[in-house]
This record gives structure tokens, sequence and C-alpha cells, in this order.
């Protein structure tokens, strides 16, 4: 077992206290680690004390899971093929022993093919038609709607109904621009029923990168709706919509905008937006349609979806997942890593506009016949108790959001959480950057009340579902770890240079480049129109792996932790410095709201540290906090990593989806402006023009 090793002592037999000094010593492993030298020696008593208290039923001990894990990368056919048996409805059982073709080193893998499904069917028709599917909140706290599976389940058939009215067939790609509603969740499955491909596109992108999604895609049915609600304010998508269409160049290229009208009223005559020549209203279209449509059978390998990345590092990809492989994978993750039981209220709160909304609000719970919460609104509107007050109203069991949200929150204190009853909590999920230990611990004691299991799910846009990630009751928590691989993922750590598997040192750490060594079936089979991209920037950079992007180290008991991206990697000195550390240094510091770390160009010590961080409500930048900072790093990091310029910004540059954008930083601190490269995905481009100012006074 290797990696794994026997560390980890048995750990249900210990209290249900959490001891605080654990997330110091794994603070301390990070910081010994980025300095090259031995790490403290960390006793399994000390992890025991934060250990998942919650037991799982589905897995009973650790001992199973590293059983069961082995099995599962010695056999993956085995593995993936019994439960896809068990797991999903076949209209045509897939070949026992065609379950995985082809390789990495191809890049031409196919999981269950030959097989047909149909995924609308097992996420809705096969379930209880009067168990409640899905409860959505609006933007304002009264405005809810709920949703049984047979309800869920005529409405999809009449969209489908309606598309396939409108000349949508199989294989057609379906551009979605939607606001949170339901209907988002029952367009994208109504897709899926049919068998078009839909490509759902944030709505809060700018009409350009809506039209070059939609050209990418050659998608000639956009659908949308009149406007969005965030915060209060009113999005006007439709309007946004008009002059997209206005970029695209191809004027043939979409046939029909299929508009959802917010405020429409049965009979209604009348359209809340200005229509156009090409503009269909949704509503009354779908009112006029049969509740019955029959599920597609789809190959296993047809496509589902495409999606775009988040567009952190660079020009956007647009991913291609297919059909068995992710639904399988969608369902079996949101299943294990949330200990999903009968009952429960699952909620995750992001956009369906990412990967996290598509696995883990729409396919993942509703494959599994469980309640999917779906939100349309902001983690502080009307005020910042607006998750807690949701949580105690909906009595909601999994709540699952990112880091960053977290560490907003964070900044209004304990009290607002500590005012709602949080006790139907049972598993808590971080997702999207690594969380840093100090949000990690107020997410556990303040909203977890040291009772639940602080789930940090490693994953990306492209491998469907979670492939590292800790599992409640069964494997234990580290604050700032991802811990272990799930089930089926071999995953693996690189060294960047020659790309062969790091060994171990003699402390039984490892550092390198995150990747996996054989397929699962949640992975993305390619790039949109563009195979050789997907080999060039997945497969090929390390041959019969999986490259992720991702720098990491491991710990001598298998422990995963996320420094940052490969490509923001800091060079100081000879020293590699992941962004993750020395940011987590800096938030560690109570004024300190969001931080951000790029190198710069230094003639001696080859790259310098530059970082930018935002304050917390009632802090002002100074002298003295500028000097606290620094210690912060040197204390925690090391005073190789001091920063040689931290600049105090209102806020950062963020992709839509909250992630910092630190290629935009690193060309303004090496005064590149003219070469940002693609800042379409940029949630406020104007930041950028106060960053080059700051840096510029600064320099
Ligand atoms: P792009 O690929 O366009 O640069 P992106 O990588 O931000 O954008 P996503 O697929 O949304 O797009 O994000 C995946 C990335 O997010 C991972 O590669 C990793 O860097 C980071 N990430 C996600 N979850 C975690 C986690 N739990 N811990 C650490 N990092 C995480
Ligand atoms: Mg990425």
């Amino acid at each position: 077992m290797g990696a794994f090793g026997e560390g980890f002592a048995p750990f249900y037999s210990h209290g249900r206290h959490h001891d605080p000094s654990a997330v110091g010593q794994n603070q301390a492993f990070i910081r010994t680690i980025a300095r090259g030298g031995a790490a403290p020696k960390m006793s399994s008593e000390s992890y025991n004390e934060i250990l998942p208290v919650y037991d799982a039923k589905t897995v009973s001990s650790f001992d199973k899971y590293k059983k069961i894990h082995a099995a599962s990368i010695a056999d993956p056919s085995k593995y993936w093929g019994d439960l896809a048996k068990a797991d999903l409805d076949w209209m045509v059982p897939f070949d026992d022993t065609k379950v995985l073709q082809g390789d990495l080193t191809k890049g031409d893998v196919r999981w269950f093919a030959g097989g047909k499904l149909n995924v609308a069917y097992n996420a809705l028709d096969r379930h209880d038609p009067d168990a409640l599917a899905l409860i959505w909140e609006g933007d304002e706290p009264n405005d809810i709607r709920k949703l049984t599976f047979g309800e869920m389940s005529n409405k999809v058939s009449q969209i489908a109904n309606a598309l396939k009215a409108k000349g949508v067939k199989k294989g057609d790609v379906v551009t979605i621009y939607m606001p949170m509603i339901p209907e988002l969740a029952m367009t994208m499955l109504a897709c899926a029923k049919i068998g078009a491909v839909h490509s759902v596109v944030f709505a809060g992108f700018s009409a350009e990168a809506l039209a070059s999604r939609i050209q990418a895609a050659k998608s000639e049915v956009l659908i949308t709706a009149d406007h969005g609600l965030r915060g209060g304010k009113n999005i006007a998508l439709k309007y946004i919509v008009d002059q997209a269409m206005e970029h695209i160049t191809d004027k043939d290229l979409v046939k029909n905008v299929l508009v959802w009208g917010r405020e429409y009223k049965e009979g209604s005559s009348e359209a809340p937006y200005q229509m156009k020549p090409k503009d269909v209203r949704m509503d009354p279209l779908v009112a006029d349609q049969r509740p019955y449509c029959a599920p597609e059978p789809m190959d296993a390998e047809d496509n589902l979806f495409i999606l775009y990345t988040s567009g952190s590092t660079g020009m956007p990809k647009g991913l291609v997942h297919t059909t068995g492989g992710y639904a399988l994978y969608a369902k079996h993750t949101t299943k294990t890593t949330f200990d999903l039981a009968p009952g429960d209220i699952f909620a995750c709160v992001a956009d369906c506009g990412w990967i996290t909304g598509h696995s883990y609000v729409v396919y993942g719970p509703l494959l599994n016949g469980a309640t999917t919460f779906m939100f349309e609104s902001t983690p502080v509107y009307p005020d910042e108790g607006r998750y807690w007050d949701m949580i105690q109203r909906h009595k909601i069991t999994q709540f699952y959001t990112a880091p960053t949200a977290i560490r907003l929150l964070m900044r209004y204190g304990d009290e607002p959480p500590s005012k709602y009853d949080l006790s139907s909590l049972k598993v808590l999920g971080s997702v999207g950057e690594p969380i840093n230990p100090e949000a990690w611990r107020w997410y556990y004691e303040i909203v977890g009340r040291s009772e639940c299991t602080v789930v940090d799910t490693y994953w990306q846009t492209e491998t469907g579902g979670h492939i590292v990630t800790n599992l409640p009751g069964v494997t234990p928590m580290k604050p700032g770890s991802c811990t272990l691989p799930f089930y089926g993922v071999d995953a693996v750590v690189l060294d960047p240079a020659t790309g062969h598997i790091v060994e171990p040192d003699a402390t039984g750490r490892v550092e390198g480049v995150m990747a996996v060594r054989q397929p699962w079936p949640g992975m993305a089979r390619t790039c949109l129109g563009d195979h050789a991209r997907y080999m060039t920037v997945y497969l090929k950079p390390y041959p019969g792996y999986y490259f992720t992007g991702d720098s990491v180290q491991r710990d001598e008991e298998g422990n995963h932790f996320i420094t940052g991206r490969v490509d923001d990697v800091i060079n100081v000195s000879g020293h590699r410095i992941g962004t993750a550390e020395v940011e987590s240094a800096l938030v560690a510091h109570p004024g300190i709201a969001q931080a951000a770390v790029v190198g710069k160009p230094h003639d001696i010590k080859g790259q310098a540290i530059c970082a930018f961080v935002m304050l917390r409500n009632g802090y002002e930048e100074s002298d003295d906090l500028i000097q606290e900072l620094r210690l912060s790093v040197r204390s925690e990091v090391g005073s190789f990593c001091s920063p040689d310029m931290i600049i105090v910004t209102p806020s950062l540059p963020m992709t839509r989806s909250g992630k910092i954008m630190r290629r935009i930083l690193r060309k303004i601190v090496a005064g590149e402006t003219d070469t940002l490269g693609d800042t379409s995905t940029l949630a406020d481009p104007s930041i950028v023009d106060t960053l080059i100012d700051k840096v510029g006074i600064s320099d």
C-alpha cells in the first residue's frame, strides 16, 4: 500500500473533541516542507482528535477504505462495472468484457461503450414520483419553490417536447444562459432526455464571452430568461443575449432564442422583454406540450454536455463529458463523499454555470434520488446570515461551498452562524481552492460546531467529480489537506522535470505535480472540437498520465496538500514555493480577508514574492500591519518567503467562479500590462486598472 502507509491509528475510538493544536501542526508541516527540511513528528494521536465524528453507513472503517481503494485500482473494470450495473438503469447493457477501453497514452478512453442509457431517466423518472426532488430558494428568502420527482419529470418532458418542436435533435448543442432557477436544472435535464448536448454558460458572463462560446460550439439554439436576480439587483439577461447576437459573426448560426419569462402568467400574451425575430417565448411553448417524452437511448460514450473551465490560468477550455461514465461518477461521488442517506437535504450553493453545479446541484443528488437544494442569491443577501438561515429553515444536512465564501463570511465573526440552529448539518464541503487551515477551523468549529465532517474535495471541471477527498466516518480529516484519493483514482505525484513518480524521502514525504495514472469514468474525454489541445494540456505533458496542472505535497500518511497551480509556483533562490502556503500565512492574520501572491522577476533571487491583500472590516493599512504580515509569513513559512512587496487592495482579480487569477497579477507586477491575455472571465475587469495604479505607486 506504500503511500497510505500504516501510519494512521484506528480513529473511531477517539473522542469528539477538536484539538486546535493539530491545525498548527499541519501548518508546521507545510512550512517545513516548503523549507525543504524535515517536518516535525506528528503523532497520529493528535490527528485522531480532529477525526470524523459522523459515523458512515456506507463503508465502516478506514481499513475497509484501503482495501476497496486498492481493489478499485487493481481492477477498475470490475469496480466500476459492478457499480454501473447496480447504480444506473441501462436500456441496453454494456459488454462486461469491455467496461474500459482505450488508455491515457492514446487519449481514447471509453467507459461502458455500447451500453445505452438515458441520464434524465436515471435522474428523475426512476425515482418515487412523490418524493421531494428540489427545493429552490430565490434571491429573496421568501421566494421558495418545491418540486417532486414526478413534477420535475413531467415538466422536463414538456421542455424536451418543446425543444423537439423547435427542431432540436440528438447531438445538437444547446447553449443555456440562465439564472439559478429550477427551469435551468430542468432545461439541462430536458436536453439529456432527448440526447441534445447542453453547454451552460454562467449567467454572469458578458455578451462577448457568451457569443464566443456559442460560436465555438456551433450551437443553433440558445435558451435564456428575461432576467436574473442577485442580491436585490436585476440582471438583464435577455438584453445581454441581444448584444451577444450582435457579436456572432455568422448571422445564420443561431436559429432560435428561447426565453423563459420569470414573471410569466399562464395565458398572458405579453412578453416582458423586447421580442426579436428569432425569439420564442418558452413558457407558453412548454405549457402546450405533453408531459411525457420517451427518453432517448444514448450510448454511454455519447456527449452529455460541454462546459468551460473557470479560466484561472488562461483561455477557458471547453471540456466534453459523456453519458455513462459521468453519470456514474457524479452519482457515486455525491453518495460517498457526502455520505448521502435517505431523507437528506443536500445543498450545494454553487452556480450551475460551473462543474460544481452540474455534478453536485443537478446530476449527483438527483441520480441518487436525494432532495437537492438550489440557490439563486449570494451569501450576504439580505445579510451575512443567509446561508445559516437557509440551513435552519430547510434542515439542510449537507452544505457545500467554496473557501472564498467561507473567508468572506468569517469576516463577519462568529455571531451570525451562532444565531441559527445548524444541528441538521452532518457534512460540510469545500471546493475550488485549497482551504487554508484558518478557514477550515472556522468552518469546522463555528459552522459545524465540531460535530460535522468537513470534506475538502479536490477536483476539476475535467475530472467530472471529486478525485481526492476525505470521506465522512471513513478516512481522517486534516485541515488544509484534501487527504486521500477517491475510489478508482490512482493518484500519483510526479517529478515535474523528469515525469517520473517521486520516491518518498527518508521521512516518507513527496513533492511534485499531481497526476492520475489510470482512467476513471468521470474524466472529460476531449476539448470541444480540439482533441489536440486536450492531448497537449492533459495527456502529453507526462505520457501515460492525466496531468492536473496543480502542484502537491504528500505526507508520509498519504495525505495530499495542493500547494497551487504549477503555472503559479514561485521560485525564490532555488526554493519552489506554492502560492497556497504563503497565502495561508497571510490570511492567518486577523486583519486579512483574502490574499494572493505571485512571483516578480528578480535579478539575484530569480523571483521575488509580491503579495496582494484585502483587509477585513475594521482594519486599515499601516506600516505596522505590513510588518506584522511579513512576520507572519516568516514564522509560518520561512524567512526566505518574506514578501518583497505587500500591496493592500480593495479587491483582487477573481474569475466569476470566485478564484484568484494570479496570472493577471503576475503580468501587472512584471509591468507587462499590454499582454494580460484573456480577461473575459474576470468578475470585475475594472480592478486591473486599480491594481496597475497601486503597483505603480509602491514600486
Ligand atoms: P482554468 O483551468 O481555466 O485555469 P480552473 O482550473 O480554475 O480554470 P476549475 O476546473 O473550476 O477551473 O478548477 C479546478 C482547479 O481548482 C483545480 O485544478 C485546483 O487548482 C483548484 N481546486 C479545486 N478544488 C480544490 C481543493 N479542494 N483544494 C485545492 N485546490 C482545489
Ligand atoms: Mg484548470
